[in-house]
């Protein structure tokens, strides 16, 4: 069966997640206040509807209960974005996600017993400082508890060695969960550099030069790992 999201507020936010799921298959019902928004949104999601998702009859009319999932990625306007997810919750939506701009926003919504929260500016922030700060790193997922995985190129003093040698669990108390890696192939009369994946790493894999390594760790291993062989 098909799934079927909902998408409230089409922000650049929003609007990126709408095409995202309309992109894969997903039958997607986009909302906006704003006919605007919703004009540009129309020919790209199944249902484009211009409509206040502060007003309960409204939602209700577009039976938004029915949905596997309700993405509220309304910005700026917070007492908006409140109230919508509150007449979700009254509605009982399956499944809320709701964005919030900072802590506190983040705060109140964990209080109403949401449990997935979205918050694109400070993920994105925190992603450009690490990259700022380690110019090793290429990617960077923030997870609970200090805990993150990160996308590094292979530090100058590793390269060469196998995952044992380095000693990534015992030495560094780090996870590798796999390693991308550049193969020239041929493509038409040209040979071009393809990235793949080794799959799931063994003890004995070598690394190279060129490879990316992708590490889930505590932030302050991971720091010390790169650190430590640059
Ligand atoms: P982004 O960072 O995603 O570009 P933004 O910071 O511009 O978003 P806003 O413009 O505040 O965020 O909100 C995103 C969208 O949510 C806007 O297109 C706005 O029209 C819409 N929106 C705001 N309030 C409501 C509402 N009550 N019902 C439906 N849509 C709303």
């Amino acid at each position: 069966m098909t799934n079927r999201f909902a998408v409230i507020g089409l922000g650049q936010f929003g609007e990126s997640i709408a095409r995202t799921l309309a992109d894969r298959g997903a039958e997607v019902l986009a909302i906006d206040i704003d006919l605007d928004k919703v004009e540009l949104m129309k020919d790209d999601v199944a249902y484009a509807v211009a409509l206040d998702s502060t007003d309960v009859k409204a939602l209700r009319a577009q039976n938004i209960q029915d949905m596997d999932a309700v993405v509220v990625a309304i910005g700026e306007n917070f007492e908006g974005l409140l109230l919508t997810t509150v007449l979700l919750l009254e509605l009982e939506v399956k499944r809320i996600i709701a964005r919030a701009a900072n802590s506190q926003q983040r705060m109140i919504l964990e209080k109403m017993g949401i449990t997935e929260i979205l918050s694109p500016e400070e993920t994105v922030g925190k992603t450009v400082g690490e990259m700022l700060l380690h110019p090793n790193m290429r990617s960077f997922l923030p997870l609970p508890d200090n805990y993150e995985i990160v996308e590094i190129n292979t530090p100058t003093r590793v390269v060469d060695q196998t995952i044992s040698e380095i000693g990534l669990r015992e030495k560094y108390n780090l996870n590798l969960i796999t390693v991308k890696r550049f193969f020239d192939e041929k493509k038409g009369d040209k040979m071009e550099k393809v990235e793949h994946i080794i799959g799931v790493p063994r003890a004995d894999t070598f690394l190279k030069e060129t490879d990316i390594m992708i590490i889930l760790g505590k932030s302050q291993d991971v720091n010390k790992f790169i650190e430590v062989n640059k």
